[in-house]
């Protein structure tokens, strides 16, 4: 069920959204990153990586939402950190009495049933200041920053040239701007993606949270994609992308886009500014 993207390192795609699971193998033991949507395919990696003898010995979550949170308890209790802002985000979430009935909206109904959610959200932050996932096995760097959630972080595991991307960098899902969290969200987004674009020479393999794996070329294509849209939202122009268009592999995100264009006019409405007031970056 795994498929190896570089050496040590696999991935499972789910049913649910191309949500893509990350392994990379470690000395006595696994890393997992975002493990997984259904409880049966966590399930069954967690029955696989017994198989290999390969222990989940760590967890990372890029991010805090609830598809990215996920555990299953045939994984085991490894530590599954996650930057401080993510972390906190988490607890925040599930200090609220509500928060299934919360998550609960996100969630497809048909899949509603196969979405374990009791060991959703136990995140351990790692500090601030913490460059590397702590375990033994291939050194991960944490590039933290703020777009699409709080305590977003993608992760370069150097040694083999993979970028884990978290919600960056999809071939089939928009750039989704965290409109709840940021003052300048469409800023944000644009300096995540220049952090990106400055370790790009460094990748070989990028991994996105959802959507196909690419190679090296894909790297700057997608930065350019995901910038063109950012600044097309931020201008109010129709952007010419092609996770919106005709040939788009979900019909729901002109929907998410909308939203997105309606929800920062209301902003800077609000704000008595224009929306491209924002970005101080335009090259
Ligand atoms: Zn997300």
């Amino acid at each position: 069920m795994l498929r190896q993207v570089a050496e040590g390192v696999l991935i499972h795609q789910s049913e649910f959204c191309q949500s893509n699971a990350v392994v990379v193998h470690g000395r006595v033991g696994v890393l997992l990153i975002d493990p997984g949507i259904l409880g049966y395919e966590m399930a069954a990696l967690a029955d696989n990586l017994r198989e290999l003898g390969q222990p989940v010995v760590a967890g990372f979550s890029t991010h805090p939402h609830w598809d990215h949170l996920l555990w299953h308890a045939r994984l085991g209790a490894a530590p599954r950190y996650g930057t401080a802002r993510c972390a906190a985000t988490a607890r925040n979430l599930l200090s609220d009495a509500r928060w299934k009935a919360r998550i609960a909206e996100w969630i497809p109904p048909d899949i509603a049933e196969q979405v374990p959610l009791d060991l959703l959200g136990f995140i351990t932050g790692l500090p601030a200041e913490t460059a590397r996932i702590p375990w033994d096995g291939p050194q991960a760097r944490i590039i933290e920053h703020q777009a699409h959630a709080p305590g977003h972080a993608a992760l370069l595991i150097e040694e083999r040239g993979v970028l884990i991307a978290g919600d960056m960098l999809s071939d089939v899902l928009i750039p989704m701007l965290d409109l709840n969290d940021s003052a300048d969200p469409i800023e944000d987004y644009l300096a995540a993606l220049r952090l990106l674009e400055g370790v790009a020479g460094d990748v070989d393999v990028l991994v996105p949270g959802h959507g196909s794996i690419g190679g090296a070329d894909q790297v700057h294509t997608r930065i350019g994609q995901d910038r063109g849209y950012v600044r097309a939202l931020r201008d109010a122009r129709v952007p010419s992308d092609p996770r919106l268009g005709p040939s788009a592999t979900y019909d729901w995100l002109p929907g998410v886009h909308e939203g997105q264009l309606q929800r920062l006019a209301r902003r800077s409405e609000r704000d008595g500014t224009p929306g491209w007031r924002s970005s101080i970056e335009d090259s």
